[in-house]
């Protein structure tokens, strides 16, 4: 089966009495490891999307399977190994610990694995490493630029090996430069860790460095 396919998904929300269609017969797969952006203007369904993709909602009616597996008839512990192992996110806002380093919030994402603490730690090492924050461990995230700040949160995503990584506008809250870097290490990172990546965004650039582009107008797929 593909890595992630969605299959005719609908989603509405009701606010009072009116009743707001979010995705229209939505349909796509992905069938290796591949940048994916989701693009469309705001209030075209991106966000319902990674909602469903991440398992925070499910559809009304369609289906979102995850190595063939329908997300809305998973089993409670299945779900659990879904958020645990096989998903990371990335945000715009980063979302990083602010009380705790660089370090700390990389080894926090390991902690539902069954590793040692000093496995912990050298993983997260490795990744920060690979990220090029590996000369910033011990800063906080009040002490990064915030290129190095999405870095660290990208290591964050991905220290745990996950099939898949959902990524919420993650150049918006940066300079065009630094979000070029950051691009180029999503790219980097999705050659080497065979990670997909599924980018919601307003940046061309991303969807220039994507390996398909699903665009969105009005809840329905237009390209
Ligand atoms: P985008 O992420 O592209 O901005 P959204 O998925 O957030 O788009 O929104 C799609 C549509 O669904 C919009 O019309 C939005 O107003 C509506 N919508 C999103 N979330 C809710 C909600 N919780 N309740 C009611 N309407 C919502
Ligand atoms: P926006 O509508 O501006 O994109 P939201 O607050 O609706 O911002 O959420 C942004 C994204 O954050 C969501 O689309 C979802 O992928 C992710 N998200 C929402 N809730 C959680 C959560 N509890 N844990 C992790 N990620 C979440």
């Amino acid at each position: 089966p593909p890595i992630l396919a969605v299959e005719s998904v609908t989603k509405h929300y009701r606010r009072g009495s009116e009743r707001i269609v979010a995705l229209t017969d939505l349909s796509f797969s992905i069938d290796a490891p591949e940048v994916v952006a989701i693009a469309g203007p705001s209030g075209s369904g991106k966000s319902t999307l990674l909602n469903l993709l991440a398992r925070f909602d499910v559809p009304d009616s369609g289906e979102v399977r995850l190595d063939g597996q329908d997300l809305a008839s998973i089993s409670p512990a299945a779900l659990d190994e879904f958020r645990n192992r096989k998903l990371g996110f990335v945000f715009q806002q980063f979302n990083l610990l602010p009380v705790l380093s660089a370090l700390e919030n990389v080894e926090l994402a390991l902690a539902p694995q069954a590793l040692s603490r000093a496995q912990r730690r050298e993983r997260a090492i490795a990744m920060l490493e690979r990220v090029g924050m590996g000369y910033r461990l011990a800063h906080k995230p009040g002490e990064l630029s915030g290129g190095q700040q999405q870095r660290v949160a990208i290591a964050r995503a991905l220290v745990g090996r996950p099939r898949f990584v959902i990524a919420d506008e993650p150049t918006g809250n940066l300079d065009s430069k630094t979000a070029a870097e950051i691009l180029q290490l999503i790219s980097e990172l999705n050659q080497t860790m065979q990670t997909t990546f599924v980018i919601a965004t307003h940046d061309p650039r991303v969807m220039q460095l994507a390996n398909s582009v699903i665009e969105l107008a009005d809840g329905q797929r237009i390209g």
